[in-house]
């Protein structure tokens, strides 16, 4: 089985958040990049999962490249395992979103309403993933805030509905063992999970480890002695998944 190639553009993806982040309370209209980078999340969920959490964003170059030495990588509480936090702070953000811009919209055609729009993402960007993200990182683990990230979650959900919808029957990559025969239990690639997931332990009979937590990073593959895991589509297409579930 092939590795993945160690030099990888998601080391250097951080240098976005300077500029959206702090640049953006200079210049609020750099916050708008927000929505795109929102519309690739949702894009990327619907064929292939969290693909853009564990490859594209840039917090988690931050907290994998920048964060990781100086973290405590204490074990997670137990609450960001759970289903009821994850979902109810979900459900809080997008309400909490959704007013926030209702309100910025009564200002649609004025002068500043770019502007406005532009900083309440930047707002955004700057408290939650950057400040509150990057305090969980250094005092828990680097991945802390993964656990409970609505824009990780929304790239869950979209997932549900590309398999509903059937959309990425033919584009979802899942991280797979070649033969499970081969596997020594050495548990090295649970050990380098950023997500404290349990890939060895969990294939199934089709020999794939089909968790909704697992963000498709590869650091499982990277570490395994004897080169039998691979990050490979699936073709798997209108399989139910539950969303909820947590190893
Ligand atoms: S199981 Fe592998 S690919 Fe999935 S999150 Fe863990 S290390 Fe990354
Ligand atoms: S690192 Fe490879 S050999 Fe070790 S437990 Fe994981 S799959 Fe098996």
């Amino acid at each position: 089985m092939e590795k993945l190639n160690d030099f990888n553009i998601k080391k250097y993806l951080w240098w976005a958040i300077p500029l959206i982040a702090f640049g953006g309370l200079f210049y609020p209209k750099l916050g708008l990049s927000m929505l795109l980078i929102m519309g690739i999340i949702i894009g990327v969920g619907l064929f292939n999962g969290k693909y853009w959490c564990g490859n594209l964003c840039p917090h988690a170059s931050l907290f994998d490249n920048i964060l990781k030495p100086r973290s405590f990588s204490r074990e997670l509480p137990k609450i960001f395992k759970s289903k009821v936090f994850k979902w109810g702070f979900f459900t809080f953000y997008m309400i909490m979103f959704i007013v926030r811009i209702i309100r910025v919209s009564s200002g649609w055609g004025s002068d500043g309403f770019w502007d406005n729009l532009g900083f309440l993402f930047v707002i955004q960007y700057l408290v939650m993933p950057t400040i509150l993200g990057s305090s969980l990182a250094i005092l828990i683990s680097p991945r802390t805030w993964c656990h409970v990230c609505p824009m990780g979650t929304m790239g869950q959900v979209m997932d549900k509905v590309g398999s509903t919808l059937k959309l990425n029957k033919r584009t979802e990559t899942k991280i797979q063992i070649s033969d499970k025969d081969d596997c020594l239990e050495c548990g090295l690639c649970t050990k380098a999970c950023p997500m404290g997931l349990e890939p060895h332990k969990n294939f199934n009979e089709g020999n794939i480890f089909d968790h909704p937590d697992c963000i498709k990073c590869g650091a499982c593959i990277n570490s395994c002695p004897v080169n039998i895991l691979s990050l490979d589509k699936t073709d798997i297409g209108g399989r139910e998944t539950d969303i909820g579930t947590t190893v």
